[in-house]
């Protein structure tokens, strides 16, 4: 903004901010960039140009050429890399301290993070060392370019309402994006940027964590979840990781694949690649199952075109009955394994 004729307006001095640009905070999924990076590229470039400011993306641990090329033609005007094998790993301790100490040296107006298993884990711990507001799970992002003030949407009680939230006094602002809510940019590979090098200090970190074993995604299962006849999906209302075990129990019983719900992605039973509805698999199998599942229409919306649903709730008035073709209304720790052992006395 130009700061004189603003001045000319108010009739008082304005003193500038010192916080400017918007940071992209980089994830890798597997050797790749996770797709939610892109998706906040696109969107932080928009707000950029709105801003007249630049598009910063810190890539921790060792990048490629190609990643950082993949990130400029997205969008970014700088990438910082830092090439450090120990930021390999994420550690919740290590990328804290490391992205506290950047933000504080760069001071970005607003930062981005994923709303992912790493982005959720580290952006509240972030905030709060930098003494700035958080907002999560994002699917909009605009800007008051008068107050310079990032204007993040957010939604609540499960997608029912959404609310806009401004943070008028702290900075950086900072927000977390849901992936899949924003479309990626178009990437133009005539774009220039640079890359360069940040000096982290990390020796002095108290890792209290120890990373014992990564486990590796699931690789994708052989029916692609589009193409699958019969799926078979679980929701929150399962309880827990073991419980979802009979979700899957079922599938294998029936020949099906299996899905679930973003309430049990967020939970971490099931990898993002099984999610169904508007921002996971859009399918259309002969038999679809829900279980534990309320039926929102963000989840609904990505079954539509099966041709039979059966819902498991114990809700009579979950939903998803008014979409399903039988409602069986019970609890699934009861109902799933009588399901299954019928199934399985009528196929041996
Ligand atoms: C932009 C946006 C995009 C989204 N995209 C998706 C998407 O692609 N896919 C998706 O699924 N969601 C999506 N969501 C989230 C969606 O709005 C819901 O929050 C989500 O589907 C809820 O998951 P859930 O039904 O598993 O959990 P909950 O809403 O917590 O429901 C759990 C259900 O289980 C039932 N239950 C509890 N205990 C038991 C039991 N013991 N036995 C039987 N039933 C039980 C409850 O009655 C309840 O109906 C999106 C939201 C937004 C805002």
């Amino acid at each position: 903004m130009d700061l004189d004729f603003w001045e000319s307006m108010v009739g008082e001095a304005v003193e500038e901010s010192p916080y400017r640009d918007i940071w992209v905070v980089v994830e890798k999924k597997g050797d790749a960039l996770a797709p939610v990076v892109l998706e906040m590229l696109g969107q932080a470039r928009r707000l950029a140009d709105s801003l007249g400011v630049y598009v910063k993306a810190v890539f921790l641990g060792e990048s490629t050429e190609e990643l950082r090329r993949e990130l400029i033609s997205n969008g970014a005007d700088v990438v910082y890399v830092s090439d450090d094998p120990r930021l390999n790993e994420y550690s919740t301790e290590i990328y804290t301290k490391v992205l506290s100490d950047l933000v504080e040296e760069g001071k970005p107006e607003i930062v981005l993070l994923g709303a992912t298993g790493i982005g959720r884990d580290l952006a509240p711990r972030l905030a709060q060392r930098l003494g700035t507001a958080l907002f999560t799970n994002c699917l909009r992002l605009e800007i008051d370019e008068m107050q310079r003030q990032l204007l993040a949407t957010y939604p609540l009680y499960g997608g029912e309402y959404f609310q806009t939230g401004v943070c008028p006094e702290a900075r950086p602002q900072m927000a977390t994006v849901l992936p899949g809510a924003f479309r990626p940019p178009l990437p133009d590979p005539s774009r220039t940027g640079e890359v360069e090098t940040i000096a982290v200090n990390i020796d002095d970190v108290k890792v209290r964590t120890k990373v014992l074993k990564v486990i590796g995604e699931e690789t994708r299962p052989e029916v692609p979840l589009g193409k699958a006849k019969i799926v078979v999906s679980g929701g929150r209302g399962l309880g827990d990781a073991r419980s979802f075990a009979l979700v899957e129990e079922l599938a294998a019983v029936l020949g099906g694949q299996v899905g679930g719900s973003r309430g049990a992605v967020d939970e971490g039973w099931i990898g993002e690649e099984k999610q169904v509805g508007l921002t996971g698999a859009q399918i259309a199998p002969d038999l679809y199952i829900a279980c534990g599942i309320a039926g929102a229409i963000q989840h609904y919306a990505g079954v539509l075109d099966s041709k039979f649903v059966v819902a498991v709730n114990k809700d009579p008035n979950a939903t998803i009955f008014q979409v399903a073709d039988v409602g069986i209304v019970g609890d699934v720790h009861e109902v799933l394994p009588a399901l299954i052992k019928e199934l399985k006395e009528a196929v041996y």
